[in-house]
C-alpha cells in the first residue's frame, strides 16, 4: 500500500456533518448583513506581500512571523491573506468604490492563513467573517458596526455568553502624546521587560500593553492610561460611542489596557470575548482605522471594521446548544427486483427535480441493506419498488415515523410527501 498523505499541521477538514453547522451560521450571517445594508465582497486569497507589510505593520506578530509568503514565477513576493481588511481597502481604492456612494458597507467571509502554533481555537488556516464601513468618521458608524456583530450573536443565541470590551486609542495626536508618556513610564523598567517588548519600546510601544509575558504584565499594570492622553475631540468621539451603546442596551466594559495587534487602529477599538472558550477566548476584534485608506494610496477616507473567527464562534454555539439531529432526507428509493435497478436513476431524478431530498442505492445491495441505509440517512419515507408495483405504476410508500405503508402512484409521490411537511 502507498503511504497515506496527511493534512498540513494546523489546518482542518470541514466534513459534511460539520458543514451543515457552517451553513446554518452562514445563513444567519447573510440575513443579518442584508438587514444592516452591508454588501458582500470577495477579494482574492493572495495579495502582494507589501500590502500587508504596509497596512498591518512590519512590527506586528502577523507580519513579522506569521505570514505564508512565497515568490511566484515572476519573482513577485505574494502572501496568503492573514486578514482581510487590507485586501478590502486595496479593492475599495482600486475599484473606486467611493464613487458609488460616500459610505461603503462591506462584509466578507473566507479562509485566512497565519503560521502560528496550532491549538484549540487557533489554526493555520482559519475562517473569518468580517465587516468594514468605509467613509464615515462619526460615532454613529462605530456603534452601528458594533451593533451588527451584536445582532449576529443574538440571532445565533449566544449574545449572553459573550462580552464586549472597548477602548479608545484616539487620533494620531493623542497616540503620539501617549506614546511619549508610556515610554517615559517604561524607560526605568526597560531592562526588566521581555525581549520582544524591549524591541517594541522604540518601534511600537503601545503593543507592549498587549504583552502576555507575566513580568511585562506586572509592570504594565501601573502604566499611564491612554484615556488620560486623549485630546478633546478624541474624548468626545469615544464618549458619544459609549453613550449610544448604552442607549441601545448593548452591554460593554471599558478596558484601559486593550490595544489590538494591528498597527492601523485609531479611536474606537473593541473585542468580543466568550467565557465558553478557554485560552483563545477572543471571537471578534475590530476598530476604527482612519488613516489606512490614505496610507494605501487612496483618499483621506475614515473607516471602521471588525473580524470574527468562525471556528471560535461555532465552538461557542456548540458549547451552548448541542446540534439538533433533524432529518435532512425526505425519501429513500428501495428497489426490490434486480431487473428494476436500471429504472431507479430516472425515477429519482424526477423526484429530485420536483424538490424532494432523496437518495437511492448504487451498490446493488439487498433490500434489507437498502432499508438500513435509508435508516442511517434518517429518511422520513422509503419508496419500495417491486415488480408488481412497477407494473401498476405505484410504489409502496412507508412512513418511518408512523410505520404506515400504502401504495401511491408514481406521479402522486411528491404531493403525498409534501403534504406531510
Ligand atoms: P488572538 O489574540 O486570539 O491571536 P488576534 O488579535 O490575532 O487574536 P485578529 O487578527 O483581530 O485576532 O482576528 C480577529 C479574530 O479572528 C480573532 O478574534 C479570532 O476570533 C480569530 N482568529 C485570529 N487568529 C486565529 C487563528 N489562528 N485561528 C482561529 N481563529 C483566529
Ligand atoms: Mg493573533
Amino acid at each position: 500500500m502507498s503511504e497515506k498523505i496527511q493534512r498540513v499541521k494546523g489546518v482542518n477538514d470541514i466534513l459534511p456533518v460539520e458543514a451543515s453547522r457552517w451553513q446554518y451560521l452562514e445563513t444567519v450571517v447573510s440575513q443579518v448583513m442584508a438587514r444592516f445594508a452591508y454588501g458582500e465582497i470577495r477579494p482574492p486569497i493572495f495579495e502582494k506581500t507589501e500590502l500587508f507589510a504596509r497596512s498591518v505593520g512590519e512590527d506586528t506578530d502577523i507580519v513579522s512571523k506569521e505570514m505564508y509568503s512565497f515568490q511566484d514565477m515572476s519573482g513577485t513576493s505574494l502572501t496568503l491573506r492573514p486578514e482581510l481588511t487590507a485586501g478590502v481597502v486595496r479593492s475599495y481604492i482600486q475599484n473606486n468604490l467611493q464613487q458609488i456612494s460616500p459610505v461603503q458597507k462591506l462584509w466578507y467571509e473566507g479562509p485566512m492563513f497565519r503560521q502560528e502554533r496550532p491549538q484549540k481555537g487557533r489554526y493555520r488556516q482559519f475562517w473569518q467573517l468580517g465587516a468594514e464601513a468605509i467613509g464615515s468618521p462619526n460615532p454613529e458608524q462605530d456603534v452601528e458596526i458594533i451593533a451588527l456583530f451584536h445582532a449576529i450573536l443574538q440571532e445565533l443565541g449566544i449574545a449572553d455568553s459573550v462580552s464586549l470590551k472597548i477602548n479608545s486609542v484616539g487620533d494620531s495626536e493623542s497616540r503620539q502624546s501617549y506614546r511619549t508618556a508610556l515610554q517615559d513610564f517604561l524607560r526605568p523598567h526597560l531592562n526588566e521587560l521581555s525581549e520582544t517588548s524591549q524591541h517594541r519600546f522604540e518601534t511600537n510601544p503601545l503593543r507592549i500593553l498587549d504583552s502576555k509575558a507575566p513580568n511585562d504584565r506586572e509592570i504594565i499594570k501601573d502604566a499611564p492610561k491612554i484615556r488620560d492622553c486623549l485630546n478633546a475631540s478624541s474624548v468626545d468621539h469615544y464618549e458619544q460611542v459609549l453613550q449610544m451603546l448604552t442607549e441601545m442596551n448593548i452591554p460593554f466594559v471599558q478596558d484601559d489596557l486593550l490595544v489590538r495587534g494591528l498597527d492601523y487602529y485609531t479611536h474606537t477599538i473593541f473585542e468580543f470575548t466568550s467565557d465558553a472558550l478557554g485560552a483563545q477566548d477572543a471571537i471578534c476584534g475590530g476598530g476604527r482605522y482612519n488613516d489606512l485608506v490614505k496610507e494605501l494610496g487612496g483618499n483621506d477616507v475614515p473607516a471602521i471594521g471588525w473580524a470574527s473567527g468562525i471556528e471560535r464562534l461555532l465552538l461557542v454555539v456548540d458549547a451552548l446548544k448541542p446540534a439538533e439531529s433533524s432529518s435532512t432526507m425526505d425519501l429513500f428509493l428501495v428497489v426490490q427486483a434486480e431487473e428494476l435497478r436500471a429504472h431507479a436513476p430516472g425515477i429519482i431524478q424526477k423526484w429530485r427535480m420536483a424538490g424532494l431530498r432523496c437518495d437511492f442505492d448504487t451498490l446493488k445491495r439487498s433490500m434489507k441493506a437498502q432499508l438500513r441505509e435509508a435508516n442511517r440517512q434518517r429518511a422520513r419515507f422509503a419508496a419500495i419498488l417491486g415488480n408488481d408495483e412497477y407494473s401498476q405504476g405505484v410504489v409502496q410508500l412507508k412512513n418511518f415515523e408512523t410505520g404506515e405503508q400504502s401504495a401511491i402512484a408514481f406521479d402522486r409521490v411528491v404531493e403525498t410527501i409534501n403534504n406531510y411537511r
